[in-house]
């Protein structure tokens, strides 16, 4: 699902975000990434969402190799890919259920198609009664429901999450990652970056933790700290 080789990261102003880093994520898995401020935490998610490419080495998302695809491939990629965000992100003009069709009307799904899916999706996250509310009249544990549904609407083989829970208190933060866990347990890889030590802990799932751009530690069953 996602391979790194020897993958170094130097932006134009000459910081190091990722030094030497090799690792493999195969499908179905579920991963946490963990690491200080400044590590490279986000870098990791850029280069695998395309934003950014790799300096040196190769990185590899379901079999592509990002540093040789086309510019004109990247949209086409990137929907076999879900992002969710701390900050939700959604539009807020849109209502809950618009806001998750919307990523079905961009691809051009049929009508029908998106009718049923957003409905489907909606109920697995636990919203269905909010589907006509707007981001502003919902609770943040909502809205991330929404931005969670909307990412996976489009049935990605990835679900990256970068930060999911750091702004919901902690009994929200359970329900959210009790989503994560549904969706990972049909099928989709997840790899969440979480400053989240509760949560990390509460899981035991992989955990790769990065400092000064070098992954120093990956653990199959893993908490926050080593
Ligand atoms: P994290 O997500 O773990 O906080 P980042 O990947 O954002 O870490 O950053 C890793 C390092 O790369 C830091 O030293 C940061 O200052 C630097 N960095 C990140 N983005 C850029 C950029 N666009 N230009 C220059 N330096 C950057
Ligand atoms: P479900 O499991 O929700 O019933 P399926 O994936 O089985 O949905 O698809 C149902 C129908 O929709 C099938 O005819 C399938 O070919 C079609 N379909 C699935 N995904 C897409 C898509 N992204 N765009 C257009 N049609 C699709």
């Amino acid at each position: 699902m996602i391979e790194l080789k020897n993958v170094s990261k130097v932006y134009d102003n000459g910081s190091i975000a990722l030094d030497h880093v090799s690792l493999h994520i195969g499908k179905g898995e579920f991963v946490f990434v963990v690491g200080a401020s400044g590590a490279g935490k986000s870098t990791l998610i850029k280069l695998l969402s395309y934003e950014e490419l790799p300096s040196r080495g190769s990185v590899f998302v379901n079999g592509i190799e990002v540093n040789k695809l086309a510019k004109n491939r990247v949209p086409y990629l990137r929907r076999k890919m879900g992002i969710v965000f701390q900050d939700f992100r959604l539009l807020p003009n849109k209502t809950a259920q618009e806001n998750v069709a919307f990523a079905m009307e961009v691809i051009e799904a049929p009508r029908r198609l998106i009718r049923r899916r957003v409905r489907d999706v909606l109920d697995l996250v636990g919203l269905v009664g909010k589907a006509d509310a707007l981001p502003k009249n919902l609770s943040g544990g909502e809205q991330q429901r929404v931005a969670i549904a909307r990412a996976i609407v489009n049935r990605p083989l990835l679900l990256i999450a970068d930060e999911p829970t750091g702004n919901l208190d902690p009994e929200t933060s359970r329900d959210i990652m009790e989503v994560f866990k549904k969706i990972n347990h049909m099928g989709t890889t997840v790899l969440m970056v979480t400053h989240d030590k509760t949560l990390v802990d509460m899981m035991n799932k992989r955990v790769i933790e990065i400092d000064g751009g070098k992954v120093v530690r990956d653990e199959q069953k893993g908490g926050y700290d080593d």
